[in-house]
């Protein structure tokens, strides 16, 4: 467990060896995992995301040099190092902060019931038509807000997908959620890779293998423009 004097200390030890004699290092609950930072003549202070009070040692070390290296070069180099990667993408950083971010998610209904489908049956279906493997850690959830453009939403990095809940409806096929949760569960085994996040063009290949994909699609499209 990385306390936050831990914390401090790292940063302080990365600061000096980039020429700031005085740092400061906090946790701050965002909601998305980020740092923010602050400097002056020969002083920085740090806000970082408190997910990663989890950390070893020399996961933060490293995060601690990569900020500095970022903060006095003005950009460009890879905040990111190849550890802290390693880290997020590992099952105890899911274990130790998806309920966190679950909590401090606004518009989330926290239950994969709903009226009238249940996005844990969809899951099954997808996985029984050959299209997906089950990712155990991931968390389903239709949201709140009957939201209209956006009807989909995944965090990779917390293996949490929403699902809109104007797709819960009972003039809404089926197969559109089904459709909508396939999307979001590509990105949740894509990980990181910026290509699909990007919806390159594997990952357009891939959600074409819904055998629904184009009806779907005309479906999200009435939708948005409320031709229902
Ligand atoms: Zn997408």
């Amino acid at each position: 467990m990385m306390t936050e004097q831990a914390l401090r200390m790292y940063f302080q030890m990365a600061g000096v060896d980039h020429g700031y004699g005085q740092v400061d290092a906090r946790y701050s609950p965002f909601k998305e995992f980020k740092v923010q930072w602050q400097r002056g003549k020969g002083r920085a202070d740090f806000q970082v995301s408190d997910y990663l009070d989890g950390a070893e040692d020399d996961v933060v070390r490293d995060f601690a040099y990569a900020l500095m290296d970022r903060v006095t070069s003005g950009g460009g180099s890879d905040p990111y190092p190849p550890r802290l990667r390693q880290w997020m993408a590992s099952p105890s950083f899911v274990h130790r902060n998806q309920s966190t971010y679950v909590r401090r998610s606004r518009n989330i209904r926290r239950t994969p019931e709903g009226e009238r489908l249940d996005l844990r049956e969809a899951y099954d279906r997808l996985e029984g038509m050959g299209l997906v493997k089950k990712d155990l850690e991931a968390y389903l959830t239709w949201t709140s807000q009957p939201n209209i453009r956006r009807v989909g939403y995944c965090s990779v990095l917390m293996k949490v997908i929403a699902i809109s809940s104007a797709l819960d409806q009972d003039d809404v096929p089926r197969f559109v959620s089904d459709y909508v949760l396939y999307h979001e569960l590509l990105h949740l085994s894509s990980g990181m890779d910026p290509q699909a996040m990007r919806h390159g063009p594997e990952f357009r290949r891939m959600e074409r293998m819904h055998p629904d994909w184009r009806d779907a699609e005309d479906w999200l499209r009435r939708i948005a423009s409320r031709r229902m």
